[in-house]
C-alpha cells in the first residue's frame, strides 16, 4: 500500500517535499510553467496544514555542481504566485545556508531549495547527501513521479532515511491511473506505441504484447517492425539491428492472441521540408522516408480505438512537429478524446501532441512522467516509489 501525504500529521513539522519543477527554460526565463502550476496545490495543502514546507527539485542537466543557468531561483516567484504565499528561495541545496534558513522558518512558511543536481551526490544517490537532506526535515513527501524511476538522493536515498515517507497527490494519481492500465485493464485494452525508437521502449513493448488485446504500432517505431516483416522502408528512420527483437515481439503477441496492427499506408517524402505523398506500404521507394501514417491506417486505428474500454498511447505517429506530417498523430489524439474508454497518454512528445490537438481535457489521465510511466508499465519496480510503500 502506498503511504499517502494525507495520512501524515504535518502541523508544526518541517516537511521536505520532492517536486517536479523541471521546467523548460529559455534565456533564463521559464518558458512553460505547467509543472509549477501542477505542483502548487501540494505545497499549498502542506502550508495550510501548518507545515514548514521545504520544496526541492532538480532542473535540467546540471552536472553535480552549481550552474547559474540552471538555478531554481526564477521558479520561486512563479511557485509563490500559484501557491498564493511567499516562497523563500534558498541559494543552497542542503548545506549550512539551507540549515539556517530552515531553522528560522515558521509553520506555514514555504522554502524552495536550490537545484538538487548542483550536488554531486544527487545522481549518485549518495548516502551522505541523503543524510544532509533528511537532516533538514521531520517528514518527507515525494510528489515527483517523473523522477521516480531513478534512484537519486532526493528521491530514493532521502526517503529511506525517514520512518514514514509518503507519496504526494500527483504521484498517487499517476500510480492509480497507470496501475489501472497495467494491473487491471477493462477490455478490450488497446495500446498504441509510436515515436522515434524501438530501443527506448523495448521493455514496455514486450510487456504490452503480453497484456493488451490489440497493440497498434505507429511512427518511427512501426518502421522497424515493417522492416522486420520484409517490407521496404526506403530511407526511413528505423533500427534494423532490432529486427529480430521486433519479430519476437510480434510472435509472442500472436501466440497470446494479441493482435498487432501495423500501418497499411504511409505518408512519404525525401525530407521533412518536402510535401508528403500517400503510398501503400510496399510502395516506398529507396529514397523515400516514411514520415506519417496514411488515411487508411488512421481510419483503421480510429475504429479499433472506438471499440476499446482501456487505451494507453505513447509516441507520435509521425513527425508531427511539421504540419505536413501531423495528421496521423492528430487523428489518434482526436480518436482517444472521442472514445469512452479510460484513456492514458504518456511521453513528452505525445503529451505535447494531445495539447496541440486541443483535447487534453478529454483524456482521462495525461501522465507527466515519460520514462517513469514506460518503466512502470513494463513492470519494473520504480525505486522512488518502492520506498513509499507501507509493508
Ligand atoms: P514520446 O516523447 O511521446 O515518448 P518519442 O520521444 O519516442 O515520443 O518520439 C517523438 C519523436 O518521434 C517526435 O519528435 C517525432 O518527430 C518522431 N517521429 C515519429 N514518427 C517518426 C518517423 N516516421 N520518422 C522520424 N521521426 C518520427
Ligand atoms: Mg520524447
Amino acid at each position: 500500500m502506498l503511504r499517502q501525504m494525507d495520512a501524515l500529521d504535518v502541523a508544526g513539522k518541517r516537511v521536505l517535499v520532492r517536486l517536479d519543477l523541471n521546467v523548460p527554460l529559455k534565456e533564463g526565463k521559464v518558458r512553460d510553467d505547467t509543472r509549477v502550476r501542477e505542483a502548487a496545490p501540494t505545497v499549498k495543502a502542506l502550508a495550510e496544514r501548518g507545515a514548514v514546507v521545504i520544496a526541492c527539485s532538480h532542473l535540467g542537466r546540471a552536472k553535480g555542481k552549481p550552474d547559474p543557468a540552471l538555478s531554481l531561483a526564477p521558479v520561486a516567484p512563479i511557485l509563490a504566485h500559484h501557491v498564493g504565499r511567499p516562497v523563500q528561495f534558498v541559494p543552497d541545496t542542503a548545506g549550512e545556508v539551507a540549515r539556517q534558513m530552515v531553522a528560522a522558518a515558521k509553520p506555514g512558511d514555504v522554502l524552495l531549495l536550490e537545484n538538487t543536481r548542483f550536488e554531486a551526490g544527487e545522481e549518485a544517490n549518495s548516502p551522505e547527501l541523503s543524510a544532509r537532506l533528511a537532516a533538514l526535515a521531520d517528514l518527507y513527501v515525494n510528489d515527483a513521479f517523473g523522477s521516480a524511476h531513478r534512484a537519486h538522493a532526493s528521491t530514493a536515498g532521502v526517503a529511506s532515511q525517514f520512518a514514514r515517507p509518503a507519496a504526494g497527490p500527483l504521484m498517487a494519481r499517476e500510480l492509480a491511473a497507470l496501475g489501472r492500465v497495467r494491473d487491471n485493464p477493462e477490455r478490450p485494452f488497446v495500446a498504441v506505441v509510436g515515436g522515434a525508437k524501438v530501443s527506448d521502449k523495448l521493455g514496455t513493448l514486450k510487456a504490452l504484447a503480453g497484456k493488451a488485446d490489440t497493440l497498434v504500432l505507429i511512427g518511427g517505431m512501426a518502421n522497424t517492425f515493417l522492416f522486420a516483416r520484409g517490407v521496404g522502408i526506403g530511407a526511413s528512420l528505423a533500427e534494423p539491428d532490432l529486427a529480430s527483437e521486433a519479430r519476437e515481439i510480434m510472435a509472442a503477441a500472436e501466440a497470446r492472441g494479441v493482435k498487432v496492427l501495423l500501418p497499411t499506408d504511409v505518408v512519404v517524402a525525401t525530407d521533412v521540408d518536402s510535401p508528403g505523398r500517400v503510398v501503400a506500404v510496399g510502395g516506398v521507394t529507396p529514397t523515400d522516408k516514411i514520415l506519417d501514417i496514411g488515411p487508411a491506417s488512421r481510419a483503421a486505428i480510429a475504429t479499433v480505438l472506438a471499440g476499446a474500454r482501456t487505451t494507453f498511447w505513447n509516441g507520435p505517429a509521425g513527425v508531427f512537429e511539421k504540419p505536413a506530417f501531423a495528421e496521423g498523430t492528430m487523428a489518434i489524439a482526436r480518436a482517444l478524446a472521442d472514445s469512452k474508454a479510460f484513456t492514458v497518454v504518456g511521453g513528452g512528445e505525445s503529451v505535447a501532441a494531445v495539447q496541440q490537438a486541443g483535447v487534453a481535457s478529454k483524456i482521462s489521465h495525461v501522465s507527466t512522467g515519460g520514462g517513469a510511466s514506460l518503466e512502470f508499465l513494463a513492470g519494473d519496480v520504480l525505486p522512488g516509489v518502492a520506498v513509499l510503500e507501507e509493508p
